[in-house]
């Protein structure tokens, strides 16, 4: 499923390409950074029209709401992906929750998996709940499953592209028709998989959420998240949407969220961040296609070492999402990978031997990232909690860079010899 096959221009050139929507006056080639909290107009009417959204080409008014700088960067990724409309936010995890205030309401439910980023986790089953809404938690390999937990009063289904650190697929395309014949929108966070290696609306995704913390960002530079309508999905059974107006640009949930949710909740993403994910944008491409390839070099790799236990890529064959990963990705499913050691002691000492790999969280730096999930993100979860998410205390999680393959199979050799 290739993104490229719709739009005359291939992926690279079309963000690079994106022009801005007004000229700017001395005709900067990078949409300069407009750090100003308000924005000025020349007469009582303009600045009226502006407020009512009734000018040809919208302006900008307060940074909370829109900024120029922000703008720029909502167009490059509307032009990565075919979505309709694209809200930037300030972090990954307010792309999730105003995505859901604007869905949810007292009595609605959402149906998910249970193997979830550790704070989309929390914000379903402790934020969301404290307002009457529920979470099923259902295993998205079985659909029938999926099936018999919808009923009149699900807002969403929702999962992740790969779970992490799972690598659990859903077979979207599958599920998107039981969801068609049901009303129920599919809301998917594709953080793992950019635009380039993975067709959202072919797969039948409504709305996407993303951290463009990840590869966005350009190596880790700064904190955001992305909203992506496709436009795909009619809201008029939705409880809370039914009575939003919906307009020619904008379907109700759009409207919905750029014109009370985004503004209320007023997690508004930072011009200086969204100039720096503009740029990341532009190199997007290439980042994620080396990465990747690093991290199947790597998967096949540490296959092949004898103190490793097991290995997680979804392009192993070893892999049961083997299949389902080659009919979604493009080309290689991502830079993040897993293996598994003898124990948890033996995780410890090979992350201390390391050199070149960083002990960090987050994924897809230009660095390469070691973490160890269960003390670390799943840390404050209870052993409970950590058995229903399906955490192992032997499991390491590797986010692979843009280092050279050599030296990062040497850092690991040294490491791992250290066990013996
Ligand atoms: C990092 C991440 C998030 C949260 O993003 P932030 O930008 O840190 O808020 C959500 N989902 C996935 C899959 C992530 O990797």
């Amino acid at each position: 499923m290739a993104c490229e096959d719709s739009k005359k221009e291939k992926f690279a050139t079309r963000i690079i390409n994106q022009r801005f929507n007004k000229k700017d006056v001395h005709g900067a080639i990078s949409m300069p950074v407009y750090r100003s909290a308000a924005f000025e107009f020349a007469d009582a009417d303009s600045i009226a029209a502006a407020f009512q959204y009734k000018e040809e080409i919208a302006s900008h008014t307060y940074t909370r709401i829109t900024n120029p700088s922000v703008e720029n960067l909502e167009r490059k990724i509307k032009a990565a992906s075919s979505a309709e409309n694209v809200q930037m936010v300030a972090s990954g995890m307010a792309a999730i929750s105003n995505t859901f205030l604007a869905i949810a309401y007292a009595g609605a439910n959402i149906v998910t998996s249970p193997h979830l980023f550790g704070n989309t986790f929390s914000f379903f089953k402790f934020t969301l709940a404290a307002f009457g809404v529920e979470v099923r938690f259902v295993n998205t390999d079985n659909i029938e499953e999926v099936a018999s937990a919808i009923d009149d009063n699900t807002c969403a289904f929702f999962c992740e592209l790969i779970t992490n650190p799972h690598l659990e697929i859903a077979d979207l395309p599958e599920i998107s028709k039981l969801l068609k014949s049901r009303g129920v929108p599919m809301i998917v966070d594709t953080t793992i998989v950019p635009w380039c290696g993975f067709d959202a609306r072919e797969a039948g995704v409504d709305l996407e959420v993303v951290s463009t913390t990840k590869y966005v960002s350009g190596g880790a530079t700064s904190i955001g998240g992305a909203i992506l309508d496709y436009g795909t999905f009619d809201w008029k059974n939705n409880k809370r949407l039914n009575d939003v107006a919906k307009t020619d640009s904008m379907s109700q949930f759009t409207f919905k969220l750029k014109r009370e949710i985004a503004r209320n909740l007023g997690a508004a993403i930072d011009p200086e961040v969204a100039y720096l994910q503009s740029l990341g944008m532009e190199s997007l491409q290439v980042r994620f296609e080396r990465m990747s390839e690093s991290a199947y070099k790597l998967a096949q790799f540490l296959e092949r070492q004898e103190q490793v236990v097991k290995v997680g890529y979804t392009k192993l064959s070893s892999s049961p999402y083997k299949a389902v990963s080659d009919k979604l990705f493009t080309g290689n499913p991502g830079a993040m990978l897993t293996f598994s050691l003898k124990d948890k002691a033996a995780c410890y000492s090979f992350m201390n031997q390391l050199q070149i790999i960083r002990r960090a969280t987050n994924l897809f730096d230009n660095k390469t990232l070691i973490i160890h999930p269960e003390s670390t993100i799943y840390g404050t979860f209870s052993k409970e909690m950590k058995q229903v998410m399906g955490i192992e205390d032997n499991l390491l999680r590797l986010s692979v860079g843009l280092e050279d393959i050599e030296d990062l199979q040497n850092d690991i050799k040294q490491a791992l010899y250290s066990l013996k």
